[in-house]
């Protein structure tokens, strides 16, 4: 009996055990719910990383990361801009498909699915840390993210904010500061890091070990970048339950095919992108050598995490093939790029079937990639000709193109929603080399005489060079190379806008009125285009005119807060201060990170004796523009306004460090020192004003001013009557 009741006690105790046991063995075995940490170099070409054979490159992270796991050896981007390409990424669809064909315009459509939805609905953790503006969270990846970090300073004065980007070490800390959150979810991170795009400006350290090669400093930047990530995937024990995947958007021209950067063309050294993977428990280390494209990544990357992804897709789910350990079967890679139908000039489409590689264009071209990678020999140029093959490439082109989406829509018209399409209107000074709005009607100029974008190169390099000296402050040396590339192109709008902006940055607007008018003219439903009359017409001094543009930009869209911002501007100066204030009020509460309408506001405030908002609206755009010199010089007059000179002294410096021909700055020092009684200081403030300012007409009400506060604090210290009295 005891021994019974031993034995049925064991027993209950053993069966204890096996249902402990079967609990622990199912979590063991339970679809297992393994995270990804997808991570998106821009604009890093494959064969500048040492993995891909450049026995130059310092890429140590990579280098391991791609012995551990899969390299891809031929990876195709299916677009060489930012936004698009990250689209296909995330969505496995091409282009035509997502409609988000150009940088800055559209959002993606409500309800597409992406990486980050299908994983959010699978009970996912969800995290996205952006390095520029140009994926900011209006165009439409935030959808399926819990945090969308795109919290990137922008420059209130920077012709084109879709450049405005952060550096990925502060990218990575953002991402790392988020990994450590751990709530026992699975989790998908992606930090895209935008460091090798240009201009290349890598760290000293990086640049000192690649003497007169930036690029490939700041892509040794990047490796570092990922090596953090890696290495804090392996602390937390979290490497063999984590699929890696780091992958390229697009690369970059350096020079080849007469390409400095990416966008215009279609060749390889913008199209073949690295991509490496890592995913233990499902691929073993290896090289994938058939030709994929980056459509392919999203499908296959959810087949790895056990989750179909849903369709209809263009991008194929490879992982069947990668988890056997064999060759995916060959597809056709399409590519596109649509920035050329900006400039006026045809865009451009690529089909690439395994070796055999097509560009559809005024003058198609045929390479063999295989013979001849570097796209040297143009097959439909030679002597046997490929015509036959080439229709067949043509024809299934054109029926890609017929099956394209309309533009993506705006989002639904919600105040929100609308207020941040609207703030697309930032992009002022037309685009620059990453790529801008498709604001031109794409191909119209080509209808009647088709423009080949690879005839146009030598155009490109020299406007990317006028834009570059435009952004460095060289405005006369840009006018002149724009001068010269108006006459080259007439018909070009991006070459005209950018010499209309030229002559703006040069204090010229009045020579750049005539081509902001024919951009209007040519383009009257365009409010970018009514914007940017509106803008130089006020800067020119013809209020009354600046006002009826930019009625009319507001007619378009009135949703534009730049554009709320200009007529603000314009109303101060006519005397309007609460019309100006309601215009500054609706610029801020459109986007409510527009550094620039808050300084203004500011300003409005301050007018109206309102010291403590004034203050707020100050503060508030010294916090998003940390390196914008005009609310600290605000908070510095406020500062003199309650009798505190010595408080505002500090402010003043710090505006002056930021931007040292800032000189209204000087004057309000040099006030700030005579009120606090330091005549030494004040005089050599005064003076050092006007010395810095002589001859410039822009400053005489300034310059009258400072000479009579001048003259009477000489009074003061020769102990007479103040000078003015004399
Ligand atoms: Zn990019």
């Amino acid at each position: 009996m005891l021994r019974e009741k031993s034995a049925i006690l064991a027993w209950s105790a053993l069966l204890a055990l096996l249902i402990v046991g079967a609990f622990g063995c199912s979590r063991e075995r339970a679809p297992r719910q393994p995270s990804l940490v997808l991570v998106t170099l821009d604009t890093v070409r494959a064969d500048h990383l040492g993995c891909y054979g450049d026995r130059d490159a310092v890429t140590p992270s990579l280098d391991r990361l791609a012995k551990e796991g899969l390299r891809f050896a031929n990876v195709s981007s299916a677009v060489p801009l930012t936004l698009p390409s990250h689209t296909s990424l995330l969505t496995g669809l091409l282009p035509p498909h997502h409609g988000l064909r150009n940088n800055g315009a559209g959002a993606l459509r409500p309800g597409t699915a992406t990486l980050a939805t299908l994983l959010a609905g699978a009970g996912y953790r969800t995290g996205a840390f952006i390095g520029a503006f140009v994926l900011d969270h209006r165009f439409g990846l935030k959808t399926g993210f819990e945090v969308y970090d795109d919290e990137i300073e922008r420059d209130p004065k920077a012709g084109n904010v879709l450049e405005a980007e952060r550096p990925g070490r502060e990218v990575v800390d953002r991402a790392l500061a988020w990994l450590e959150k751990d709530d026992g979810r699975p989790f998908f991170l992606w930090v895209h890091l935008y460091d090798a795009h240009a201009p290349y400006t890598p760290p000293p350290a990086w640049a000192a070990r690649h003497p007169g090669r930036p690029y490939d400093g700041e892509i040794s930047e990047v490796d570092e970048q990922v090596g953090r990530i890696l290495e804090a995937l392996r602390r937390r024990g979290l490497d063999g339950k984590t699929a890696v995947a780091v992958v390229a958007d697009h690369g970059e021209g350096l020079g080849e095919h007469g390409e400095l950067t990416h966008g215009l063309l279609l060749y390889e050294p913008t199209l073949h992108v690295p991509l490496l993977l890592r995913a233990p428990w499902a691929v073993k280390p290896r090289v994938v050598e058939t030709p994929v494209s980056l459509v392919d990544l999203a499908p296959t990357l959810a087949g790895l995490l056990g989750r179909p992804f849903p369709g209809p897709l263009d991008g194929r789910d490879l992982s069947r093939a990668l988890r056997s350990g064999g060759e995916p079967a060959p597809g056709e890679l399409y590519a596109e790029t649509r920035y050329p139908a900006t400039f006026g000039w045809t865009p451009l489409s690529a089909l690439r079937r395994r070796d055999l590689k097509y560009i559809s264009a005024s003058r198609p071209e045929l390479y063999d990639l295989r013979r001849d990678p570097r796209e040297g020999t143009d097959l439909l140029q030679g002597p046997s000709s490929s015509a036959p093959e080439a229709r067949g490439f043509a024809a299934r082109l054109a029926a890609i193109e017929a099956s394209a989406v309309a533009t993506a829509p705006p989002l639904a018209a919600d105040a929100e929603t609308r207020a941040k399409l609207a703030s697309l209107g930032y992009i002022a000074g037309g685009p620059g080399s990453a790529g801008g709005p498709a604001s031109g009607p794409s191909g119209e100029a080509a209808k009647g005489r088709p423009i080949d974008p690879k005839a146009m190169v030598d155009l490109f390099q020299r406007f990317e060079r006028a834009n570059e000296r435009l952004t460095s402050g060289d405005a006369r040396a840009a006018v002149s190379e724009l001068e010269a590339l108006v006459a080259a192109d007439p018909a070009n709008p991006v070459f005209r806008g950018k010499l209309g902006a030229a002559w703006r940055e040069q204090g010229a607007p009045l020579k750049a009125l005539p081509f902001y008018r024919q951009a209007a003219d040519a383009a009257p439903r365009d409010p970018e285009a009514w914007y940017n009359l509106a803008s130089a017409l006020q800067e020119a001094g013809r209020p009354d005119e600046a006002r009826q543009a930019i009625e009319r930009a507001l007619q378009l869209d009135a949703g534009r807060p730049e554009a709320h911002n200009t007529l603000g501007i314009i109303e101060l100066g006519q005397g309007n201060l609460e019309q100006a204030r309601r215009e500054f009020t609706a610029a801020t509460a459109i986007d409510p990170r527009d550094a620039a309408a808050f300084n203004n506001l500011g300003n409005v405030l301050r007018e109206e004796h309102k010291l403590d908002d004034a203050a707020n609206a100050y503060q508030r755009s010294a916090a998003l523009a940390p390196r914008y010199a005009e609310p600290l010089n605000g908070l510095g007059t406020l500062e003199v306004e309650r009798d505190r000179p010595r408080e505002a002294l500090p402010l003043f410096e710090s505006a002056l460090a930021l931007a040292p021909g800032y000189h209204e700055v000087r004057l309000n020092q040099a006030i700030a020192h005579d009120l606090a009684g330091d005549a030494d200081a004040a005089l050599s403030a005064y003076r050092d004003f006007l010395n810095r300012t002589a001859g410039d007409p822009k400053f005489s009400e300034q310059r009258r001013a400072a000479q009579q506060l001048l003259a009477r604090l000489e009074g003061r210290i020769a102990g007479g009557a103040p000078a003015e009295r004399r």
